[in-house]
């Protein structure tokens, strides 16, 4: 992730100094019957989750859940209160994307209080596969290799939080579909899928209120971290690019994202991402230019961070790694790169270093 300058309007005021003074946000009714609900997600720099609840029939529906945790969970609890529901009100779950700080209490919110979970389905498969912690370290140590990590450096990359773990088994009852009114026909909201954060990420247009909630697919202040699943050899950042465009139409709709805060102006905090990514795209096109070859870690290593490469460690790293794969995959689907590499990346620019006969 990177940061932007600011070029929108900040809606979400008490948000933002929430946000200033390191502290959780206020329960806000931002619409009536709408009401964003902070919990906290710990040891992570965003440190809290915006969820949504929705008036649904005679209880509510939320948009994401916030992280597996027992203070999340409190936090939801109390969220719900403030807002004057219990949490046996809440009807359904609508889960942005397939990560556990948008979905991991919706397995117990469904135990609970027998609500439907739905996600799209690109994201539910995912959760489907996972076959436990073990075997993602092997593939993504694996993935790391591949990428020219072997020095030693990259393998305390991975430390898992157990509670992750467990709650990726969550089923979803429904799927959702690009275009699909989750809360029935009649109803305001409806879903868009938005993928490249994540293959079945959506965001939720309410017509009613002229609302778009972003989930991770666009935030006010970071860009969200574009990296491919060990395995996955889709160009995802060109899915995000697009996806991107999927919301230029909705300039006039505040934005309620799930971290940070709300905010107007969403197609000039498109237009920013979007160049964000072009300059992000021709450093890594310099980076090979200057060092025919390179591995991804190299090319990595090469580029500008927030904080120099040397520094970073952790999953700081890995998460570096899979945003500057992204970028280099999406330049040799479009032509401009090449990899040579069989068991390690290799890049080179198009039609040049290519060893041996063509
Ligand atoms: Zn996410
Ligand atoms: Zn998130």
């Amino acid at each position: 992730m990177s940061y932007l300058s600011n070029t929108i309007t900040v809606t979400g005021t008490a948000q933002r100094q929430a946000w200033l003074d390191r502290v959780l946000p206020p329960v806000e009714e931002v619409r009536p019957g709408l009401w964003s609900i902070p919990t906290v997600f710990p040891d992570n720099p965003l440190r809290y989750v915006l969820s949504y609840a929705l008036r649904h029939g005679s209880g509510v529906a939320l948009v994401d859940t916030g992280w597996p945790c027992e203070d999340a969970w409190d936090g939801l609890v109390a969220g719900l209160g403030e807002a004057g529901w219990e949490i046996s009100d809440v009807r359904a779950v609508l889960v942005t994307h397939g990560h556990a700080d948008h979905f991991g209490l919706a397995r117990r919110i469904r135990e609970v209080t027998g609500a439907w979970i739905a996600m799209h389905e690109a994201d539910a498969h995912l959760e489907a596969e996972f076959s436990g912690p073990q075997t993602f370290l092997r593939a993504d140590n694996a993935w790391l290799a591949r990428r020219g990590g072997q020095s030693g450096d990259l393998t305390v990359i991975r430390q898992p939080r157990p509670e992750m773990f467990e709650h990726f088994h969550v089923r979803p009852d429904r799927f959702l579909a690009d275009g699909e009114r989750p809360l029935g026909p009649g109803s305001a909201l409806s879903a868009i899928w938005t993928p490249g954060h994540t293959p079945g990420h959506v965001c939720f247009f309410d017509s009613e209120r002229n609302l778009m909630l972003t989930g991770d697919h666009v935030l006010p202040r970071i860009t969200p971290n574009i990296s491919p699943a060990p395995g996955v050899e889709d160009d995802v950042l060109g899915e995000y690019l697009a996806s991107l465009l999927l919301l230029d139409g909705y300039d006039d709709a505040e934005v309620l994202p799930a971290h940070e805060y709300r905010f107007r102006g969403l197609a000039q905090r498109i237009r920013d991402l979007r160049q964000h990514h072009d300059v992000r795209l021709s450093e890594v096109t310099d980076v090979i230019g200057a060092e025919p070859g390179a591995d991804t870690v190299a090319v990595t290593a090469g580029l500008h961070w927030s904080r120099p490469w040397s520094q970073m460690q952790g999953m700081p790293r890995r998460f570096a790694i899979g945003e500057a794969y992204a970028h280099l995959v999406h330049l040799e689907r479009t032509g401009h790169i090449v990899n040579k590499g069989t068991d390690v990346d290799s890049w080179y620019l198009a039609g040049e270093g290519r060893p041996g006969p063509a």
